[in-house]
């Protein structure tokens, strides 16, 4: 006998309305070095081949799921400041979630902080920079203070007496985040204090003073700093490289965050910048009311100093946005594998197709770049070399970081609305994207910076054009750009007001005549095809007829 209609109505609504089909699952449980083809190459052909086990199992490592989970977890609670203890003392204490401490142990422990420091020979650098591209995808924000641990030794280099006391903790693997004097710990982190509320850019400007504390003068001496910084990041750090106006001009501080006598240093955190990205980075506003810190460098050479700084920071932001594009461009390839719609999976979809063959072009050229500047950073004392670090890691930091938040956006577009969701990886990856550009120098300044290393060192247009010339002949579409570009370094009228347009054409030069060189043809030729025609590649999806997309996308899919 037939149930009555209200019970079988009942029991419907009890029962699982629809099932779960046609979606995509998390992208885990992979090896984020072995399932990246173009990573593996470069990492080889750039000097660092003896890396590839090492680097193997860091993949598996950061590719399993509870790893990955801790990105999420960094982000989702953003560190704290106590400005001051309960009852009332001055605290300056910033309290992050345990995940941001894991991430950091794991980026020391590897010696992402400092291996090309403490472990030179050919291939130190390819192999960090290889190491931090695959971190800075499960995630990014904690990245910072790492990179400044690193970028800080060749400045503190220029003054010995303090690089021999500090250096062996900056560059030991050792994370010790106490908050406690740096005598009392095995390994140190330091930050940078330079930007000031009414210049960031143009340093120059700082009006934070540096009055000496005793009769000497100069490197290594001591000195106290009054005045405000408006940005410093990862004001945990153990100690800053600080610009400060001393007697005889703008120089440059290491300022401890401890004082020798083991009382804190008159160094206050006002506030945590309330940032729309790089959530996990703790950034503050800080007060100095008389903070001991030590001259780096010659007295009114602070920027010299600092420079040598800045130029490795800039370097990592060349990695780090390489490294988000790879994160987008992995997702999106990972969904558009299990996705279909109309009948076909989306990456069989040819219009989706040619999207995501462009995604992972505009991703290889980057990673080929970066790779190629990491081992010219490893063999400085090959002119060539030396030329090519100065030119081109302004040139790179500038191009592949500016490309960084559209290609987040268009990968966050394959995945649909869902995309757009916080519970998915796209919210982090597209709020991170413009970080890079902006700070260590944002776009106009590393154009600016591209002519200045022109006009203090021409040879850096030969050893340009020389490295290009590597790719001569191979590619018809390439030689009639870069004939075109040389034409604009013989006319250098307006050359500030066209430098975006020089630097920009630079930037796809050289990823070209990489990838040429070293890239399947499927690869090559597209990205020649699509960047250097007269037409413009205004879009991502408007690859030419007769690009192999399908190789192009299967070379680059992630597969857990
Ligand atoms: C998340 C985050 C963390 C940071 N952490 C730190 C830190 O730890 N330590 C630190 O010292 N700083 C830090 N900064 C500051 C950062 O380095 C500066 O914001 C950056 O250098 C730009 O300086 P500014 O903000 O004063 O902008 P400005 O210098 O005012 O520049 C504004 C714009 O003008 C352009 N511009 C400047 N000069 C010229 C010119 N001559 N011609 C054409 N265009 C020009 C710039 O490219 C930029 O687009 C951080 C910034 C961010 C966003």
């Amino acid at each position: 006998m037939n149930a009555p209609e209200s019970l079988r109505k009942d029991s419907l609504y009890l029962a699982e309305t629809h099932e779960v089909f046609n979606v995509a699952c998390d992208l885990v449980d992979y090896n984020l070095y072995l399932q990246d083809a173009a990573l593996q190459e470069a990492v080889r052909r750039e000097g660092a081949g003896w890396a590839h086990d090492d680097l193997a199992a860091f993949g598996a490592m950061l590719g399993a799921a509870d790893y990955l989970e801790l990105g999420v977890l960094a982000n989702r609670h953003p560190p704290e400041l106590d400005t001051h203890d309960r009852f009332g003392n001055r605290a300056d204490l910033v309290r992050f979630h345990p995940a941001y401490h894991t991430l950091m142990k794991t980026s020391i422990e590897h010696g992402l902080h400092a291996s090309p420091w403490s472990d030179p020979g050919s291939g130190a650098h390819v192999a960090r920079a290889a190491r931090v591209y695959l971190h800075s995808q499960v995630e990014a924000g904690h990245q910072c203070p790492v990179t400044m641990t690193f970028a800080a030794v060749p400045s503190l280099r220029t003054t010995p007496r303090l690089a021999s006391l500090w250096e062996p903790k900056i560059t030991a693997r050792v994370y010790d985040p106490r908050n406690v004097p740096d005598a009392d710990k095995r390994g140190l982190t330091i930050g940078m204090a330079m930007t000031e509320k009414q210049g960031g850019s143009d340093v120059r400007a700082n009006t934070t003073r540096a009055f000496p504390v005793g009769a000497a003068q100069g490197p290594g001496e001591a000195y106290e700093l009054v005045g405000h910084k408006y940005f410093v990041s990862a004001p945990m750090c153990d100690a800053f490289l600080a610009l400060a106006q001393a007697p005889d001009g703008l120089s440059c501080f290491l300022m401890p965050r401890w004082s020798p006598d083991g009382s804190r240093n008159a160094l206050q955190v006002l506030r945590l910048k309330r940032k729309m990205g790089n959530v996990s980075n703790a950034s503050s506003e800080t007060e100095l009311r008389g903070a001991l810190a030590w001259m780096v460098g010659e007295e009114g050479r602070g920027v010299r100093t600092i420079i040598e700084m800045v130029a490795m920071t800039r370097f990592d932001c060349m990695v780090g946005s390489a490294s988000g594009q790879r994160a987008a461009v992995a997702q999106a390839l990972h969904h558009c594998s299990l996705r279909s719609a109309f009948g076909k999976v989306l990456n069989e979809q040819p219009l989706m197709r040619n999207v995501l063959a462009d995604l992972a072009l505009e991703s290889e050229g980057s990673v080929a770049l970066t790779m190629r500047i990491a081992r010219a950073l490893d063999h400085r004392d090959d002119e060539h070399e030396d030329l090519l670090v100065r030119l081109c890691t302004a040139v790179g930091k500038y191009w592949i970081c500016k490309r960084t938040p559209g290609h987040a956006y268009e990968s966050m577009e394959c995945i649909g609305g869902s995309g757009v969701m916080e519970d998915s990886p796209f919210p982090r990856l597209f709020r991170e994207s413009p970080v890079n550009a902006i700070w260590e120098g944002s776009g106009n300044v590393q154009c600016l910076d591209v002519l200045r290393a022109m006009q203090k060192t021409p040879a850096v247009v030969g050893a340009f054009f020389t490295e290009l010339a590597k790719a001569r002949g191979a590619n018809a579409a390439l030689d009639r750009y870069v004939a075109a570009l040389q034409k604009e370094f013989g006319d250098l009228a307006d050359l500030e007001y066209r430098a975006r347009d020089v630097v920009d054409r630079m930037a796809l030069a050289l990823q070209a005549a990489l990838l040429v060189q070293h890239a399947p043809a499927a690869v090559a030729d597209a990205f020649c095809a699509s960047r250097l025609a007269a037409s413009g590649h205004h879009n991502y999806g408007a690859l030419p007829r007769g690009v192999d997309c399908a190789a192009i996308v299967a070379r680059a899919t992630p597969r857990a």
